[in-house]
């Protein structure tokens, strides 16, 4: 998976990515992360990138020939996904990072001040994309959100790519809760089922416990999931949780 980010600050991409998974993942050439700056593009000798608003208003936007220029640069195949990243576009989520996953090249627009020329939307065609309704200043964040989340769903970049497959929202819910050693600490226990090596046990325990958690954190996704969920034994046991008292 090629990423090639189109951004007026770099180093804010090249800094985050050089630490922990991501930076191993550079390194194991299961991704590959490209910056191109427009104002190397920009063809006015103060390197001009933004100008002020037609029709008056407050901010900067972003020019069309800077953007249109560094974008030319960049090689595309029938495999290139192009994404702007924009309050405006649709809220970027775990499916959308799956789905992108499967991509070989992603393009990724930063904008920055009051945002992009509208026609660097039209030339791009670029699709939408936000990290949630409200505004930051500049598109490297959520760049750096996509890049994360979307190569986690990565074959490679996960020891176990089943850990990807079991994370929150993968299959509309929350994830179980985890524990790890000691099995008490400051009188609080790990539970028992844990220890008891049924693996039939446990799976049924972590399932439940995630139908818990989602009801209580988020019953929309409860709901979704109910309405869409062909599996009986899902059935069977979303069902005991949400009629029993007991936890
Ligand atoms: N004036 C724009 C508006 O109200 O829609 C907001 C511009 S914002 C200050 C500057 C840039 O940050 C945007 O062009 C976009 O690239 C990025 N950005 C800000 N919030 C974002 C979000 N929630 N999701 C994705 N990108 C965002």
């Amino acid at each position: 998976m090629r990423f090639d980010v189109l951004t007026l600050f770099p180093e804010m991409i090249q800094q985050a990515c050089s630490h922990s998974m991501i930076a191993r993942a550079l390194e194991n050439n299961v991704i590959e992360i490209n910056t191109i700056n427009p104002r190397d593009y920009t063809l006015d000798k103060h390197k001009k990138v933004d100008d002020t608003p037609y029709g008056g208003g407050a901010g900067m936007v972003l020019m069309c020939q800077p953007y249109f220029d560094a974008y030319d640069s960049v090689e595309k195949d029938d495999n290139t996904e192009v994404i702007l990243l924009s309050p405006q576009g649709e809220t970027f989520s775990q499916n959308m990072a799956a789905e992108l996953a499967r991509k070989e090249h992603i393009i990724l627009l930063c904008g920055h001040y009051e945002g992009f020329d509208e026609r660097i939307k039209e030339y791009t065609k670029a699709r939408e994309v936000s990290i949630g309704d409200f505004v930051l200043t500049g598109g490297e964040l959520p760049a750096l959100c996509l890049i994360d989340s979307i190569s986690r769903n990565i074959e490679g970049f996960l020891g176990k790519i089943d850990s990807a497959k079991k994370d929150s929202f993968s299959d509309g819910l929350l994830e179980h809760p985890q524990y790890t050693k000691p099995r008490e600490y400051r009188g609080m226990k790990v539970p028992e089922v844990l220890f008891s090596g049924n693996h039939a046990l446990i799976d049924e325990w972590r399932r439940k416990q995630q139908f818990l958690i989602t009801q209580k954190k988020r019953p929309d996704l409860i709901a979704k999931f109910k309405k869409n969920c062909d599996n009986n034994r899902d059935l069977k046991l979303l069902n005991e949780v949400l009629f029993s008292k007991t936890k």
